[in-house]
């Protein structure tokens, strides 16, 4: 998969517009199209990256700052203290459908355990 292939990719880019709420050197995120929650945000590395099993043990930094935008935003929300969850699928049994590593901030109602 080139980058021009890839949905992320091309909202990184601009190609594609986004309701863009976090922007930093390394990572945007934006508003998802369909949202599962009153906020439901996905935070991306400008990088691609397809799924969690390519991370390379020198991914660890861009990792890292994928959670720490998702502390930023649910801050920038207003549901940081109420809590909040983060969520990111690896592959067809999580029901990955963007090809594109991306961590899901979704906020503003309650959640139930164990996840459907
Ligand atoms: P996943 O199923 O974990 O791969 O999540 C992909 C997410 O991307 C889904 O929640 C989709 O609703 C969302 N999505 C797909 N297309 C767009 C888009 N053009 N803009 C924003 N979010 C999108
Ligand atoms: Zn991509």
């Amino acid at each position: 998969m080139t980058a021009l292939d890839c949905l992320f990719c091309n909202i990184v880019a601009a190609e594609i517009p986004a309701d863009i709420v976090y922007e930093s050197s390394d990572v945007i995120a934006f508003r998802d199209i369909n949202p599962q929650a009153p906020t439901h945000v996905v935070i991306v590395p400008r990088r691609h990256i397809a799924t969690i099993n390519d991370l390379e043990n020198s991914d660890a930094e861009i990792v890292g700052q994928l959670f720490l935008a998702a502390r930023d935003i649910a801050s920038q929300e207003g549901f940081a203290k109420d809590g909040y969850r983060v969520t990111m699928n690896c592959n067809a049994a999580a029901g990955q459908t963007v090809f594109h590593i991306h961590l899901h901030l979704l906020g503003g109602r309650n959640f139930s355990w164990p996840p459907g």
